[in-house]
């Protein structure tokens, strides 16, 4: 068990004029108050805020830090004040110990609301002092130790929220031991099975693997020695958890003995050194191209610095080697404790531009209003992998790997997202989906007329674009929601004699939406609109004796009609619902003519309901993108829909025969065939059909392809 005496010596060899006197009077007092709590092991709980300290030590954190560490849960468990703390230990100490109560102490309907209500105030929290998140993380590391105490419910739910949030902090801070042990606890407890099955495998080969491991040092520590560099080589396994992530990931085996071992040079020196070492390994063995990362020359934004390379190793396998300074390798591992300065009480950040990252995702989180999206924009902004690309200015720019065009645009600033309408990258005009590469060269084009589009969102990554494509997205749908449901009652108010516009004139559809929405007739337009009050329902309100909307009879069973047959499949539905509403005026383009299946899209015409045009559809293009909605196919619609076809061939007898057999023979119905002979010898024939989807007419076309003699067979629009 730690005791505060290790405490005290470990404070004092980095920290010599830390106040010894403060950490000893914070221990006695949490010993004190927590006397006779246990945890669930059984221990004395005073063992928790030790080892909490203790972590917080590892950290090199400065004594108010510690102190703060040793009274974290008082406030929270025991009957302290944060009065009495501030008046024992200072206004520092207090602010930190009710910056971390104030995290814990709320309580939400749901386990995620109250996880994204909890990294808002913590975030708010660190935005004031980043170390209330270092004993934050602390707190959590010691509590994923000891998870196996837990309920097996319970313990799944905090190592999800570990590896979702803290793994990520962690990572970002910078503190590579602590992201490795909080990922690796939180895998053995999310997959216990997948963990053991591993460790089993790699004890198999352990022997071969010391083997190898000394080969490959003794043949890089002779050859930087006789460079007169001096270095430590190591080799070790990586990481469980991205051993895990990549067996998962590429389903590679065990037995690939050497894509679990990674290689380390650390060496004295400056980064002069690392170049010098790192063509010695490239002249030992040829390195694997495109692998060489320079994150010297541009260190991630955590700060980590290193050179990482892969080789072709003496048995012909990939090897992974990491080059870096003693230096290099103390932040690495250090993180953010490495840029701390102990001056006076407490201590200060360094370099408080290393973690910019915090104040942005702060600055953005006063724009998300719903904690699930907070959440999910949050998972994205910590995720670990990044690309760097350059502005025309030659500034870096980081963004999350996978970054398109548009995602850099939103990096920029949010109004160049929101208004940019093209991409350059190197010098070559790219879609604005266009992902980008380490290196790349971004230039981007506004215009005044460009706004986020939904489709965007299925191809930006980073948090900042999604978070405002989709708060734009809402903000025009909910827009066009209500002209649509104001259009939709527009009509139905018609046809029970009633005027919309004199109801609204008098104010007499107020108390309708009142008592429908809660709110006012926007409101129930929009409520219309998105399909959650049906028009009827208002009118009725209106108009009591107003009949029920007949029910809407069965939809008939798919029947053959008559070969060459002119009558149209009875359909009641067209088979296309509106913002999840099927009970809207649809029509459907002539230009176009989309058949279930296709991609399409829709526009809302005021007092006419929606246009669904294909979403390739040309004419749409020239349509105003401001009355655009999402329309989508009903499940499972059989609403069969007239499109055309046509075949050229050769002309010869029997072929018309073979087509229009084909045709029927699918189960689909002609209305019209026209078939033109020409004097080369070949026929064009044309056929308009009656077709559900477009699966069963894509199959078609591509029998009627195989009949002997026909050359093409394409589909005609418009
Ligand atoms: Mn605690």
């Amino acid at each position: 068990m730690l005791r505060f005496n290790d405490i005290a010596d470990r404070v004092l060899e980095y920290n010599p004029d830390g106040d010894l006197r403060l950490l000893q009077q914070a221990y006695v007092f949490t010993a004190k108050v927590h006397d006779g709590q246990e945890r669930l092991s059984g221990e004395p709980y005073l063992i928790h805020p030790l080892e909490v300290a203790g972590i917080l030590v590892d950290l090199r954190m400065d004594d108010l830090t510690i102190v703060a560490g040793l009274l974290h849960d008082t406030v929270e468990d025991t009957l302290t004040t944060l009065e009495e703390i501030e008046r024992l230990f200072g206004e520092e100490v207090r602010f930190l110990v009710e910056g971390l109560t104030k995290i814990s102490k709320m309580t939400y309907r749901s386990a995620r609301v109250r996880q994204a209500e909890n990294f808002r105030k913590m975030l708010v929290a660190m935005s004031k002092d980043i170390r209330i998140l270092l004993i934050k993380l602390a707190d959590r590391l010691h509590n994923m130790r000891t998870l196996g105490f837990l309920a097996p419910e319970k313990a799944q739910v905090i190592a999800q929220e570990t590896r979702d949030i803290y793994v990520p902090l962690a990572h970002r801070l910078g503190i590579d031991w602590m992201r490795r042990e909080l990922e690796e606890l939180s895998l053995r407890t999310l997959k216990p099975e997948a963990v053991a099955s591993l460790e089993q495998g790699l004890k198999g080969r352990h022997k071969e693997r010391e083997q190898y491991i000394e080969e490959v040092r003794g043949v890089l520590d002779g050859k930087l020695r006789d460079a007169g560099l001096s270095a430590e080589v190591g080799g070790r396994l990586k990481d469980l958890a991205s051993i895990h992530a990549k067996l998962e990931s590429q389903g590679l085996s065990l037995d690939d003995l050497y894509d679990v071992i990674a290689f380390r040079i650390v060496l004295k020196g400056d980064s002069a050194a690392l170049y010098h070492a790192l063509g010695i390994v490239h002249d030992t063995w040829p390195p694997v191209p495109g692998r060489f990362k320079d994150y010297v020359a541009l260190p991630k934004p955590n700060g980590y610095q290193s050179l990482h390379t892969a080789v072709i190793g003496p048995y012909g396998e990939r090897m992974e080697i990491q080059i870096r300074t003693e230096e290099m390798h103390r932040a690495a591992e250090l993180g953010i404790a490495a840029h701390w300065r102990y001056k006076g009480r407490g201590g200060a950040l360094e370099d408080d531009a290393k973690f910019a990252w915090l104040r942005q995702l702060l600055e953005r989180q006063g724009e998300v209003d719903d904690p699930h999206e907070f959440l999910d924009t949050l998972k994205v902004d910590l995720f670990p992998d990044e690309v760097f690309v350059f502005t025309p200015r030659g500034d870096v720019v980081n963004l999350p790997r996978g970054a398109t065009a548009l995602d850099f645009a939103y990096s920029i600033h949010s109004e160049v997202g929101s208004h940019c309408a093209g991409a350059k990258v190197n010098g070559t005009m790219r879609p604005l989906s266009h992902p980008l590469e380490d290196g790349d060269r971004v230039e981007v084009t506004t215009n005044p007329n460009q706004s986020p589009k939904k489709d965007w969102l299925e191809f930006v990554v980073s948090g900042k674009a999604r978070s405002r494509i989709r708060h734009a997205v809402r903000l025009a749908e909910n827009a066009r929601s209500r002209e649509l449901g104001r259009g939709i009652l527009e009509r139905e108010f018609r046809k029970a004699g009633l005027s919309l516009a004199r109801l609204l004139e008098r104010g007499e559809l107020e108390d309708v939406a009142r008592e429908k929405t809660n709110g006012s007739p926007e409101d129930l337009f929009a409520a219309i609109g998105y399909g959650k009050l049906a028009s009827s329902d208002v009118v009725r309100a209106l108009k009591p004796e107003w009949k029920k909307k007949e029910e809407k009879p069965e939809r008939p069973a798919r029947r053959m009609l008559p070969f060459f047959g002119r009558e149209k499949p009875r359909s009641s539905s067209t088979g296309i619902r509106v913002n999840g509403h099927g009970d809207v005026l649809v029509r459907f383009g002539n230009c176009c003519s989309p058949l279930p299946g296709d991609e399409i899209t829709g526009f809302v015409t005021r007092g006419r309901g929606v246009t669904v045009h294909a979403r390739d559809c040309p004419i749409s293009f020239g349509l105003d993108p401001e009355r655009r909605i999402e329309v989508e196919w009903e499940e499972g619609t059989n609403a069969a829909r007239q499109t055309r076809i046509r075949v050229t061939s050769r002309d010869e007898p029997g072929l018309l025969a073979n087509v229009t057999k084909t045709i029927s023979g699918a189960g689909i119905n002609i209305s019209a065939a026209r078939i033109a002979t020409h004097s080369d010898g070949t026929a064009s024939q044309s056929y308009d059909l009656w077709v559900g989807d477009v699966r069963t007419l894509n199959a078609v076309m591509k029998q009627i392809e195989r009949i002997k003699g026909v050359r093409s067979v394409e589909r005609v629009r418009g």
